[in-house]
Parts: C-alpha cells; structure tokens; sequence
C-alpha cells in the first residue's frame, strides 16, 4: 500500500451552527469548533482558546480511536491548532511532529491559518489504547505513559521556499507542557498551554479544547506562572466538563481581567487530499514500475494517513498515468 498526501485538493466538513438546536425550553446555544483570541487591556498579553470538539470526534471516526488514543490525537490536533497564532497570512500552516518511545509517540497534525487541521496517530493502537486512561480526582489525565520520551518537532511552512522547522525533547509526554517550552526557548514567547480531550466510559470523545496564553520575554511571568500551575491542576479539564463557551476560557486564561476580543476563526478537520493527490505519489514510482504494477493488479490503492481516506487506480488508470509521464519526458 501506498502512502501519501500533499496539498492539491480541499475538503470541508459540515459543521454545526450556533443556535442550530433547539431545546423545549427553547434555543439552546451549541459550542461549535473555533479559535478565539484577546489581548489583555494592557496589551501585555495575548490569549487564544479554541473549542476542537467536533473536529477532534471527526478525526477519531475517520482513524477509528477512541480512549488514551483518543486522547493523544486529540491533544495534538487542538495543540496544531493554538500553534496556528504563530502564523500570519492564510497559507501558512504550523506542523507538530511527536517523536515518543511510547506505544502512541508517533503523532502527526498540522492546521493551516484558515482553520482547516488534520492529524493522525503514525503507530497503530491495540485495545489496551482505546479505553479511557485511568484518572485521579482532581487531576488531569496523563498521557505519558502512551507517549514516551523523544523528540517534538515543529513545522512552520510559511509559503517561503524552506520551512523554518524547530525541535524540543518530548520530556513531560503530556504534549502542552513539552510545546510549551518549546514556545519558550525556541520562539522566545514565554508562554503556558494547555489542551484537554475529555472522553467518557466507552473512551468517546465528549469536549476537547485548549488555553494559550503569551507574553513577551521582558513582561510579566507572574500570570503565565499562575496559569501553568491551574492547567496543571486540571482546572481547564473542569471548565470544559462544564461546557464553557471559549469566551470563558479567555477569562480563565486573563486570570478574570479585562480583555480585547479579537474575534474568531471556525475551526475544521480538513485535509487537501485527492484523487490527483493519489496520481502525484503513484507517479513517484516512475512510469516501468506503473507499468509493472498495471499488469500485476487490477487497481493500486493510495492510502491518506493524514485524514484516512483511500484512492483507488485501475490497472487502466495506471497505464494512462505511465503513457502521461513518458510523454512529458520526450
Ligand atoms: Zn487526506
């Protein structure tokens, strides 16, 4: 089986709308996917919060997780997400690249500035990583144990010809706290980060979400200090059980001061993949081995890790493909 993916065609998913359900009391105002932003008053600090529900539940359908795995993908994927603050024009896109030793280390999600994020886990799970982690009162859900130790590597493809690309140990194995001083040392943006994915009994995702919140590296720390010990204690996981609209996880973020809503981008799990996408790597065996594979099978299956989605070209399709790229050499 092949495998790949590159940016040649777009997908959207359906979301759901604000005020689309309707209670018997009457409208009930649903949390869609979104990532809000702030600046404290002060302009001493910025903060985001993003809502990645739905997106975090649609890529756990399409790669079939759920429980630790959920969790690990989800925590990814909301983190793709908050990373996306980095960027600055539209086409840019932020990749997170988790190198664990653990049994679900290998992990894989960018997020464009557009809102449009994918992901998936490079390792594949087995029962023990579907069920739901076992979780302390009061505490946050670790996931280190599925992680491991190793690297963490950050992509940010600006449109320019190289990517800036910029590494961090993957120590803690809880993704935020590893990010985090990442955007620390690396971006010089002291900075606290925090994600959740919340699943239930079964392992299925019920809220995911996540807090990022960034000073300069001469302002204030005391905030960023206070906040990394609250996300640390778990009160993020506590806001999101309590349904907290994103508005309420900047004044959580701002420590209850007053801030500057800078508005929000829907968020969605998108990927550009394709059926030229499936011709693009097919092509990258050359056109005698096309030719070869053609009179071996009678279609060649391409393989999307990034959103799960398969390609199929028939043995005529692949022998068009193979006459294409002779001509285009001649
Ligand atoms: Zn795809």
């Amino acid at each position: 089986m092949l495998t790949g993916c590159n940016d040649a065609f777009s997908r959207k998913q359906s979301r759901p709308r604000a005020g689309e359900n309707r209670s018997k009391s009457g409208y009930k105002l649903e949390i869609v996917d979104q990532l809000h932003r702030a600046i404290k008053s002060d302009f001493h600090l910025r903060a985001l919060a993003s809502s990645t529900t739905e997106l975090v539940r649609e890529a756990c359908r399409r790669h079939e997780l759920s429980g630790a795995a959920a969790i690990v993908l989800g925590r990814t994927l909301t983190a793709a997400c908050l990373l996306t603050s980095l960027t600055k024009d539209e086409r840019e896109r932020v990749r997170i690249d988790i190198r664990g030793n653990g049994p679900l280390g290998r992990v894989l999600a960018d997020c464009r500035s557009n809102g449009d994020v994918r992901g998936c886990l490079l390792c594949e799970p087995d029962d023990r990583h579907r069920t739901p982690p076992a979780h302390a009162q009061g505490a946050r859900v670790s996931i280190a144990a599925y992680t491991g130790q190793g690297q963490l590597a950050i992509t940010r493809d600006l449109g320019l010809e190289r990517p800036y690309q910029g590494s961090v140990a993957l120590t803690s194995g809880e993704i935020d706290e590893d990010l985090e001083g990442y955007l620390t040392t690396s971006e010089q943006l002291p900075s606290a980060l925090g994600v959740e994915v919340l699943v239930d009994g079964h392992g299925q995702v019920v809220r995911a979400g996540g807090i990022l919140c960034q000073t300069f590296p001469d302002g204030d720390q005391t905030l960023l200090e206070r906040l990394r010990h609250d996300l640390r204690a778990g009160n993020l996981y506590d806001l999101l059980l309590r349904e907290r609209p994103t508005v309420d996880l900047l004044g959580f973020a701002l420590g209850g001061a007053d801030f500057d809503d800078m508005g929000t981008t829907p968020l969605q799990f998108a990927c550009p993949c394709g059926p030229q996408t499936a011709r693009a790597v097919v092509s990258t065996l050359g056109a005698d081995d096309i030719e070869k594979l053609a009179g071996e099978r009678e279609y060649a299956e391409v393989n999307c890790q990034f959103c799960g989605s398969n390609y199929q070209l028939t043995s005529a399709q692949l022998r068009e493909l193979a006459a294409e790229l002779r001509r285009s050499r001649s």
